[in-house]
């Protein structure tokens, strides 16, 4: 569970800048850290991980494989994690190698690693917010300018708002999100094809939360053949259960894989990290079955506040985006009193909330019961829906 950052204060008490602040980076100077706020209370829907802990007999197997490498500590891991990358191969299918394939501690490290290659002082990358806050993050610590070409009305994204934003703008790179956090629904396979047609650069389609899209076709990697500049990232972090273990990894062209060992620190992947995420990966089918628990609380979720008349986008992801808050910061707040912490993503009238086990989708849809109970003001209810 992340912990927020308590930023230390840059600015003197005379309003002068410190002289740590002068030495710093230009760009760097005045920002703040990633942090989402983190709260103890029970039911915590806030941070899109999944909810289920591992499971005793994967949590074996994983303890297992990571046994198998103790006493070979005393050397450096495989640089290449070629054992992983094969097995990751596998998992993807669409005649995908280990060649195509390269890993990394979270997926955040991948698009590092691919800004670094591709982006960096001088080189822009677009990307459509509201979106994943780390892209522009990673864009800013590698040098990147981060363009947002931001989004059509109800946050959505055509061809032909891609094609136009990538033509007024002519990245170096594209991130697209898809399923997009935190709107929550995957992108049609033809905005993926008008992005690569209209980028000269490299098209990144994040792909975190892919497992979780109700129709599992709707991935990108079946059309990464002959688009060697399309590239498809993936983590661990949320179908796996297995954000702590810091586990990314992306599908592409094998060329532009061996690129990235240019920019990659050595032995960036630890053999204990290699053989966890192996492990993890054994057990994807035993995963997947809690992954379609999630995805069954996430369509309740939706069912649910739809028929209490809140507008709710279709989801593709373990989270749901809720509207028809008249003031969403006091919808949070209220629904913090009854124990249960949502995310405010700073979308106005709008929370993000994330699907938890059954008890905790419970507890949160009771928790909204009670609001609209006692303060039906706070709300924009719709006609519902027939
Ligand atoms: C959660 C999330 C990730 C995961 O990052 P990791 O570094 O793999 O934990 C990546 N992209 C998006 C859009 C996410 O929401």
């Amino acid at each position: 569970m992340s912990t927020d950052f308590t930023p230390v204060r840059a600015v003197a008490g005379d309003g002068r800048a410190s002289e740590i602040e002068n030495l710093l980076r230009e760009d760097l100077r005045g920002q703040s850290p990633y942090g989402a706020p983190q709260l103890d209370v029970p039911v915590q829907l806030n941070t899109n991980e999944n909810a289920f802990a591992i499971p005793d007999e994967v949590a074996a197997v994983v303890a297992e494989f990571i046994g198998r490498e103790l006493r070979g500590l005393n050397r450096y891991p495989d640089r290449d994690a070629v054992a992983l990358r094969t097995d990751l191969a596998a998992y993807l299918g669409h005649d995908l190698t280990a060649d195509h394939v390269w890993a990394a501690n979270g997926s955040n490290e991948i698009l590092q690693q691919l800004l670094q290659a591709f982006g960096g002082p001088g080189r822009t990358v677009l990307g459509f917010m509201p979106s994943y806050s780390m892209h522009p993050l990673l864009a800013r610590g590698t040098g990147t300018a981060f363009i947002d070409a931001g989004r059509e009305d109800g946050y959505t994204l055509s061809p032909e708002y891609v094609r136009d934003a990538i033509a007024a703008h002519d990245p170096d790179l594209v991130f697209l999100v898809s399923p997009n956090n935190p709107t929550g629904t995957a992108l049609e396979p033809e905005v993926i094809d008008a992005a690569y047609g209209a980028a000269r650069g490299i098209v990144v389609i994040d792909e975190a939360y892919a497992e979780f899209a109700r129709d599992p076709r709707s991935t990108a990697l079946g059309r990464l053949a002959g688009r060697k500049r399309l590239v498809v990232t993936r983590t661990l972090s949320k179908a796996f259960a297995f954000a702590g273990a810091r586990v990314g990894y992306l599908a592409a062209d094998p060329e532009l894989v061996e690129k990235l060992l240019l920019v990659r620190l050595p032995y960036h992947l630890s053999s204990i990290t290699q053989a966890a995420a192996r492990g993890a990966l054994a057990c994807a089918a035993q995963l997947q079955a809690e992954v379609d628990e999630l995805k069954h609380q996430r369509d309740r979720i939706v069912k649910n506040l739809r028929a209490k008349g809140l507008p709710v986008a279709d989801s593709d992801a373990n989270f749901v985006l809720v509207g028809g808050l008249r003031d969403a910061a006091a919808v949070w707040r209220a629904i913090l009193d009854r124990g249960v912490l949502i995310r405010d993503v700073g979308l106005p009238g709008r929370l993000r909330i994330t699907a938890g086990t059954e008890d905790e989708t419970t507890a949160l849809l009771d928790a909204f019961d009670q609001a609209l109970e006692q303060r039906p003001d706070m709300f924009d209810l719709q006609e519902q829906q027939p």
